[in-house]
């Protein structure tokens, strides 16, 4: 979850009273409608239809989100928010109006059952709210009191009280949160006046000044029963202006919806995505292992996840040599100077593992009687040599080029590595594959002229599309990050810029998939393109980018002869477009929920021999298919058939062939595909063969089912 926007937003006034009568109001559809005195957003809906005033909760008045009680005076665009039972896909708007909302139903729960507690903040996030709360310590917040706290909600909800909203001048406000002593709040206070505000606001559920409270900005739904689904979620520990030095709060996560039917939904997706999560399949499937005596955050690759990645390779390089890429192999580590030239070192030590001192070095330094002090600071200022694990691949990747003079005939040079590059993540953020201290990225950097930048993105992004497809990861976008043109933080000059934002355009456009551009978004050495993809949950997760860069040619001062005979500056594309294999690996496993595809799974055919007189031929079938290339294996202990089944399916392999004394007899196989729960029946060893060679060589193109049962239709277990 992400913060939606800074809580204290949350406590800046907004009015709209300007010295203005009979507004016209402008609304979404361009019509005006006039109003002979001050209005309100309920009174405008009311005016449409009784319809629309009945679903509506909030408004957008010239833009800023607002209670449906806000007075306008003045002419104003204004869109009505609505929220209505059953409806599919609701306004956001509406829905951060109800997650605030119930933030507050929630902090008032809390406080009727624990009077004690105090209220930090409570902001709207993704699916919801939470709010930060003081607790003592001696009695902390369970999540066994949830069932509790939220049958106190369900009846703030069906008391439908009114949010009713009450201004206090600064000082009137300060003497009002003194004398409540909620130490929390006068901060907020006092931050919202620094900030600029003129008035402090509270929201009353109920009555002002007599019933429950909240300094809050606003805005929220017009009443408690319009909150329509909400659950409690869970528990974390947070720290006050999110300092590990302050005090330290609690905070209460919560989900909210329009409906039921949205929240239900949402929670089945929840189930859907633990059953898939990366972690404990990988655990189950014995994919991967992170071993506390190897250190955090660095994974070892265990047998049957080796197999899911050097197949991952394959077909990458495969596509890459179809693209006319070079591979090479970089050391895993450089000298300090290399990265001082390109800029990684020292700018971004803290990122990264601590440098590796040349030993002499050392030793000479030690009988100088240096003290760690000393090595620190000559390190820093580079009076020390030295190396680095290599935080990238660029810069061994530009000594490849700069090891021979290039004439503009030889570009674009495209080298690839699947290069492992070390990164000091905070141990907080470690966790499963998404998240690791080393990693392999799917390098590649691309050597060109400013006029090929274009084809070469173009180049990049068709693999991209190539590999999604395979992979059956048809919902994904392209984000192209832009420079922010009022910014000085750029190298290179504007028409390099103008010809490289051009060119990145084009390529998101030659995609044919949805893509949006963010001005801000580039790197200061030139624009890039992030591929973000939906897993079958609908989950959004962020690969890899392809990034213009003209500031690494220039730091290595990179050359090639031009058509002219005169030496060019070639501009750089530094390309990882599915991240690195770690992260992009930990997708797969969820996106497949561990059902990989035949050619990716790292047991395509487990052989089960009905009984013992069976295991000889369950043993000739397994040579056929070991001596087709093709990771298989026979299950021969003494279990019965049926346990042996239901372990293949558990370990997902896609199929397992049964083996009895009349199968032995026909030289036949009897099929089972993972998905379907029946037996599929009997056929020849030889076609069976054929027909999972052809299926793992189009990479599931072509289904062995199909060769297998031409004329059956059988039904998928879903
Ligand atoms: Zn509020
Ligand atoms: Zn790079």
């Amino acid at each position: 979850m992400t913060f939606k926007k800074n809580p204290l937003l949350f406590l800046l006034n907004l009015t709209y009273s300007i010295n203005k009568t009979m507004p016209k109001i402008t609304l979404p559809d361009g019509t005006i409608r006039s109003f002979d005195n001050a209005t309100t957003p309920f009174e405008i809906a009311t005016d449409i239809s009784e319809g629309l005033a009945a679903s509506a909760i909030g408004a957008r008045i010239n833009g800023t989100l607002s209670d449906i009680t806000t007075s306008i005076t003045a002419d104003a665009e204004v869109k009505i928010i609505t929220a209505k039972k059953g409806e599919k896909d609701s306004d956001p708007d509406a829905l951060e109006l109800i997650r605030h909302s119930c933030a507050h139903v929630m902090a008032e729960a809390i406080q009727r059952i624990r009077p004690e507690a105090k209220l930090v903040y409570g902001p709207a996030i993704d699916n919801g709210f939470y709010y930060d709360i003081s607790f003592e310590e001696s009695d902390p917040l369970s999540s066994e009191e949830f069932e509790v706290i939220e049958k106190e909600m369900h009846d703030i909800i069906k008391e439908d009280r009114p949010f009713t909203r009450y201004d206090l001048n600064p000082k009137d406000g300060m003497i009002k949160l003194r004398n409540e002593g909620s130490k929390y709040k006068i901060d907020n206070a006092e931050r919202a006046i620094e900030a600029g505000s003129n008035l402090l606001t509270w929201y009353a559920t109920g009555e002002p000044n007599k019933d429950w409270e909240d300094l809050c900005r606003g805005p929220h739904v017009p009443s408690t029963g319009r909150i329509g689904a909400f659950k409690l979620q869970s528990i974390a520990s947070s720290y006050w202006h999110g300092d590990a030095n302050s005090d330290s709060l609690t905070r209460v996560y919560g989900i909210a919806f329009v409906h039921k039917k949205q929240l239900k939904k949402y929670l089945k997706m929840l189930e859907e995505a633990k059953a898939r999560d990366h972690r404990l399949l990988g655990k189950k499937l014995k994919l991967f292992h992170i071993d506390e005596q190897v250190g955090q955050g660095l994974l070892l690759w265990t047998p049957n996840g080796a197999v899911i990645r050097q197949e991952l390779q394959i077909f990458i390089s495969e596509e890459l040599k179809k693209q006319q890429y070079s591979h090479v192999f970089t050391p895993h580590i450089g000298k300090l100077d290399l990265y001082r030239t390109s800029g990684h070192y020292p700018y971004y030590q803290e990122s990264q593992y601590p440098p590796l001192i040349d030993p002499d070095q050392l030793h000479a330094l030690a009988d100088e009687g240096c003290t760690c002090g000393d090595l620190a600071n000559l390190m820093k200022a580079g009076d020390i040599e030295g190396y680095l694990l290599k935080p990238m691949n660029c810069p061994h990747h530009i000594r490849i080029y700069a090891s021979e003079q290039h004439s503009y005939r030889d570009l674009p040079i495209r080298l690839a590595e699947f290069g492992t590059v070390y990164r000091w993540e905070q141990s907080g953020e470690i966790g499963g594959m998404t998240r690791v201290r080393g990693f392999t990225q799917d390098d590649a950097h691309l050597f060109c002229t400013e006029d090929q930048i274009s084809s070469e993105i173009i180049g990049c992004l068709e693999l991209v599309k190539i590999i999604f497809n395979t992979l059956g990861m048809h919902d994904y976008k392209v984000r192209v990050g832009l420079r922010d043109i009022d910014s000085d933080k750029y190298v290179g000059n504007t028409k390099q810029w103008d010809k490289a934002e051009d060119a990145c355009r084009k390529a998101a456009d030659s995609l044919g998939v949805p893509w949006v551009e963010e001005a801000g978004e580039a790197a200061f050495y030139g624009p890039k393109i992030d591929f973000i993809v939906n897993d079958v949950l609908g989950r959004p997760w962020q690969l890899g980018t392809v990034q213009v860069d003209y500031n690494l040619p220039e730091r290595f001062d990179l050359t090639f002869i031009g058509k002219d005979g005169k030496q060019h500056r070639p501009v750089m594309i530094h390309r990882a477009p599915f991240g690195s294999m770690e992260r992009f690996i930990g997708v797969l496993i969820e996106h497949f929920a561990g059902a990989f595809p035949t050619w990716l799974s790292p047991e395509q055919v487990r052989v089960l021999a009905i009984s013992e007189k069976s295991n000889e031929y369950a043993d000739r079938v397994l040579r056929k298919l070991l001596d087709n290339g093709v990771r298989a294996t026979v299950d021969k202990s003494d279990e019965r058939i049926q346990a042996k089944i239901r372990n293949g399916a558990d370990l997902k392999i896609p199929w397992l062939l049964v083996v009895g004394p009349r199968d032995a007899e026909g030289n036949n196989v009897s099929v089972r595909k993972r998905g379907i729960l029946q037996d599929l029946g009997a056929v020849s060893l030889e076609t069976f063969a054929a027909a999972i060679d052809e299926e793992i060589k189009s990479r599931g193109e072509i289904e062995a089912l199909k060769i297998c049962f031409p004329d059956d239709d059988f039904p998928e277990d879903t």
